[in-house]
């Protein structure tokens, strides 16, 4: 299993790719995620939303028109986007709209996409529909917006945003993992869950 990462977007977020034997998966797909991926000339079975806000999922329509279908905790909703924020902010925004082809459930963990098996952990706080997923033959998760290197979380004053069910997933979902995973966060560098258990202020 080989792992790249592609940063992109308003908000330098991560998209990854993860490729085996037998085909690539995508994780994420920011701004620029689906140029990045013809650029290496890979074109991923499917991809993963770890959530549906705007610069997680904003190359998502163009990687669908080319094929690959989209797996996510929740059907397209506006309101997942949260994309009044940007707006706000006076940016341009506006994310093409896509269709989940697959909408999963904890029930279908794990879910075997290009020969990986990715474990299914639901992880609301962040938003409602946070996923986070563990490949746990390499002890690897890809957490999405709930831990980040050096102490950080995820922001949780976002509209649908639960601090103390942020907290909860946290412990219950990601802490609970063996202390040398690797964690791969929606933005950021990669830690560990050792690090972060050491580390980490919201986690005492
Ligand atoms: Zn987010």
């Amino acid at each position: 299993m080989h792992i790249t990462s592609y940063a992109g977007g308003l908000l330098e977020t991560n998209g990854y790719l993860i490729e085996s034997e037998q085909g690539a998966v995508a994780i994420d797909a920011p701004t620029g995620m689906w140029a990045w991926c013809q650029e290496k000339k890979v074109k991923p079975t499917g991809l993963l939303l770890t959530h549906q806000h705007f610069d997680h999922v904003d190359d998502a329509a163009k990687m669908q028109a080319a094929g690959i279908p989209i797996h996510a905790a929740s059907p397209f909703q506006r309101e997942l986007l949260i994309e009044e924020m940007v707006l706000e902010w006076g940016l341009p925004l506006s994310v093409q709209p896509f269709e989940v082809d697959h909408v999963f459930s904890t029930k279908e963990s794990p879910l075997k996409l290009s020969g990986i098996e990715f474990e299914l952990r639901a992880v609301p706080g962040h938003s409602p529909d946070s996923f986070v997923f563990h490949v746990a033959l390499f002890q690897k998760v890809f957490a999405g917006d709930t831990l980040f290197a050096g102490g950080g979380m995820g922001r949780c004053d976002l509209p649908l945003g639960d601090g103390k069910l942020l907290l909860r997933s946290i412990r219950e979902q990601l802490l609970t993992l063996p202390d040398e995973t690797d964690v791969f966060p929606g933005h950021g560098p990669p830690t560990t869950i050792g690090r972060e258990i050491v580390n980490n202020p919201y986690l005492r």
